[in-house]
């Protein structure tokens, strides 16, 4: 067989997890939390299970929740969406991020992709017979160099993916990187990727640039979001896509031969929790902030230095007073010899990145976190 991504092997998040697991290593590698949902968001998807919700759902999702989202999207970012035509309900953030890249990408274009990136962009740009541009991610606070950017524009540009706030580095963007965007993709006709899965985890009252802010960008972009995040259920794979009518109608010819369609009695229990607890995502800000300060003041007197996570649920630590190997190798050896696994995130970029850093997730209970930060202080 000819690959179609022959430089692709399992990713990151499945070799660290499978390393930890063989080595009954507390995992704060691939970003899931160790603790459970709202009780009642389980209770509600079992009522639907029992009700007999249990076949297709409509292909662009269900009505109730497409809704729901609406709802939120004008209370939180104040534009009014056509929920019918605006928002698309995919099977996780992963399959709207592959469906809005094989929506615009034709062989040969370029799509801009700021490093370290997530690692799904790529394969999809590839698989859509595109090629990313990556431009680095300016260190030590990971900033766009939007001249950069203008610089890297070419008749083939064809669309630019953010993501804040940002896997693995927890930086995030600003309303002035917001308005240089907007000139950029206005001026140059592109479209825009945004992927917002971490649109609720973000701190030190910091608001969250959503491109739903920015009516102008928006005419232009797919914005992505994942209910595993917010909720603490990364293993339901739900996650949508918001982008105006032109857009989203030729986004659903691509999602409807990809999944079709997203686990009904899961639709319907999000719909209800979402209508009825609007509370819960509000204080999520709070609810990882603690667990943010609570890591880093466990790890004070370690021998990592500490980087500042503005979002997500990742921490990035300096380990170069510990070891001298290469962040690959340093992820293996402390999952093998101290039981901690953790993400290299060389692996996201497509330069060298000299930087000694490793990306740990806290979203785990106070215990895990405790646990954890007593073995990395001795080290
Ligand atoms: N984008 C980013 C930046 C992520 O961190 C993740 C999940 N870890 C995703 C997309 C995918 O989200 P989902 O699990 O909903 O597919
Ligand atoms: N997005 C998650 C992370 O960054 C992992 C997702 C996956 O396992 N593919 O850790």
């Amino acid at each position: 067989l000819n690959s179609k991504l022959p430089h692709v092997g399992p990713t990151i998040f499945s070799v660290m997890t499978q390393l930890a697991n063989e080595h009954n290593a507390i995992n704060l590698s691939q970003g899931f939390p160790d603790f459970q949902c709202p009780p009642s968001l389980i209770e509600r998807v079992r009522f639907y299970m029992e009700r007999g919700d249990n076949q297709y759902a409509p292909m662009a999702g269900l009505p109730i929740l497409q809704q729901q989202i609406a709802v939120k999207v004008d209370n939180l970012y104040h534009l009014k969406l056509n929920a019918a035509e605006e928002v698309t309900i995919t099977s996780g953030a992963t399959e709207a991020l592959f469906c809005a890249i094989q929506t615009v990408i034709q062989p040969g274009d370029e799509v801009i992709v700021f490093d370290p990136s997530y690692d799904s962009y790529e394969p999809a740009i590839i698989l859509a017979g595109g090629k990313a541009v990556h431009l680095p991610l300016i260190t030590p606070d990971y900033h766009i160099d939007w001249e950069v950017v203008r610089q890297s524009i070419n008749p083939r540009t064809r669309l630019i993916i953010i993501n804040s706030p940002h896997n693995p580095t927890g930086a995030v963007l600003t309303e002035e990187d917001m308005l240089q965007l907007s000139e950029i993709v206005n001026k140059n006709d592109l479209f825009l990727l945004s992927d917002e899965v971490y649109e609720h985890i973000i701190f030190d009252q910091q608001s969250h640039q959503s491109v739903l802010k920015y009516p102008d960008l928006y005419q232009r972009c797919f914005v992505v979001f994942s209910f595993g995040k917010t909720y603490h259920v990364t293993g339901w794979k739900v996650g949508y896509c918001i982008a105006p009518p032109m857009l989203t109608s030729e986004f659903r010819k691509v999602h409807q031969f990809v999944t079709f369609d997203t686990a009904t009695p899961l639709q319907y229990g999000l719909a209800d929790f979402m209508k009825s607890d609007p509370q819960h995502y509000l204080d999520l800000p709070h609810f990882y902030q603690q667990k943010r300060d609570l890591f880093c003041r466990l790890l004070s007197k370690s021998k990592f230095t500490l980087l500042p996570s503005k979002g997500t649920y990742f921490q990035l630590l300096e380990y170069s007073g510990i070891s001298g190997l290469n962040d690959v190798d340093y992820a293996k050896t402390l999952t093998v010899d101290a039981g901690i696994a953790a993400i290299p995130i060389s692996v996201f970029a497509k330069q060298p990145i000299k930087e000694k850093y490793l990306r740990f997730c806290f979203a785990k209970d106070d215990a895990t976190l405790t646990k954890a930060a007593a073995i990395l202080t001795l080290l």
